[in-house]
């Protein structure tokens, strides 16, 4: 096994807090994803640093194992993957300004036309340039975020269809809500697209790639894996939603560490951290960890996390400060430089990041994205 570092902002050297990234994790649950929607493509999701598990070392480690396309959220992402020497196709999901388009055609960047006049812009632009725009038409069908309504679709198909500096690889959609629980919306909204599909199905005269489940959807749904599948959590190793466990099994690929700094006991009706939100019923022992909220390791988090220390799970205790939080070992046993696990595994014990958003009422998504630029990302594999 061998491993690298993300230079974070600054250089630390001796830093105890780490984010550790198992890239054969990620290998896994790719491998995992494209075996369960047998002949579908994956578009692999890494917006947001890669879900805040790092760019570079993600999307790298997933163009080698062969994953179809990419998948982020703006257009300076894109850019980046490219200037990483990412060469399979990438998709910018996010809405789009006409200045942008330049810099979408010369990297050979894939937009999301998502309405007539955004249509009429790329084509603009890609004559202009003297070159094809490679364009996916977004189908909102109850999302409301971005995307032409699906009742409207048939005017940026046949926008699209009027295009001649335009290549349609893609028509797309996005799930608003995809809780095993209730399928209702999410077959509604397949269904909704499916309608759409086929007045652009009977005009086009290229093939191109149908699309609308992410982690959520593929997991919970098989009709909606059609041509391709857009998952980003579910490669990290992370469900969307407690109901999902069961349906494939992943790995988690990033683990949070860190190591005792200080150890005290604390009296009986002593304050613990800023405001005392946390008194010590009886003399208790507390040690402090190097990582807090300038870490992104959100106040939010404190009183509904637990860590590892020496194999046994311990509560954080008090509010979460910027850069330090105090943990309560009670009559446990804890030395300084002891190994901090605040997400993943120690001995037979694992703290996951689905449980602690589920204690703290933050998503998943959440607190993996908020994990900053602070904290070092170690690679394994
Ligand atoms: C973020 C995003 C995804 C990935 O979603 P996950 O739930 O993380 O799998 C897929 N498609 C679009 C359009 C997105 O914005």
């Amino acid at each position: 096994m061998s491993s690298s570092f993300e230079q974070p902002y600054i250089e630390f050297k001796h830093r105890p807090t780490y984010a550790e990234v198992c890239l054969n994790s990620l290998r896994y649950n790719l491998g995992q994803i494209q075996g369960f929607v047998g002949g579908a493509k994956v578009m692999a999701v890494v917006k947001a640093n890669g879900y805040g598990h790092g760019f570079e070392a993600v999307s790298k480690a997933l163009q080698t194992a062969g994953v179809h396309s990419f998948g982020v959220a703006y257009i300076e992402e894109a850019v980046e993957l490219r200037t990483l020497g990412i060469t399979a196709p990438i998709l910018v999901f996010g809405g789009l300004l006409k200045e942008q388009l330049d810099l979408y055609i010369k990297h050979d960047i894939e937009v999301t036309a998502s309405s007539v006049t955004k249509m009429e812009q790329i084509d603009e632009a890609a004559a202009r340039l003297g070159r094809r725009a490679r364009v996916q038409l977004k189908v909102d069908t109850g999302l409301e975020r971005i995307g032409v309504h699906y009742y409207s679709a048939p005017s940026l198909f046949d926008a699209a269809l009027k295009a001649k500096h335009c290549d349609v690889v893609g028509v797309y959609s996005h799930f608003a809500d995809v809780r095993k629980e209730d399928l209702t919306l999410t077959k509604l909204q397949l269904e909704r697209f499916q309608e759409c599909l086929r007045y652009f199905e009977a005009r086009a005269t290229a093939p191109f790639m149908r699309h609308i489940a992410a982690s959520g959807g593929l997991m919970a749904l098989k009709e909606s894996h059609l041509d391709m599948v857009r998952p980003g959590l579910s490669l990290y190793g992370v469900y969307p939603s407690p109901g999902l466990a069961a349906t494939l099994p992943l790995k988690p690929v990033l683990s949070l560490k860190s190591q005792v700094v200080y150890f005290k006991v604390v009296k009986k009706g002593a304050g613990v951290s800023y405001g005392h939100t946390w008194i010590a019923p009886e003399d208790t022992r507390v040690v402090t960890v190097p990582i807090g909220y300038g870490d992104g390791f959100l106040r939010r988090l404190s009183g509904s996390s637990d860590v590892l220390i020496r194999n046994t799970r311990h509560p954080i205790v008090g509010a979460i400060c910027m850069d330090q939080l105090m943990v309560n070992v009670g009559q446990g046993v804890a030395y300084n430089g002891d190994e901090v696990v605040l997400f993943g595994q120690q001995g037979n014990q694992r703290i996951s990041v689905e449980e602690v958003a589920q204690a703290s009422g933050m998503s998943p998504y959440e607190i993996l994205v908020t994990l900053n630029q602070r904290i070092p990302r170690v690679f394994l594999g």
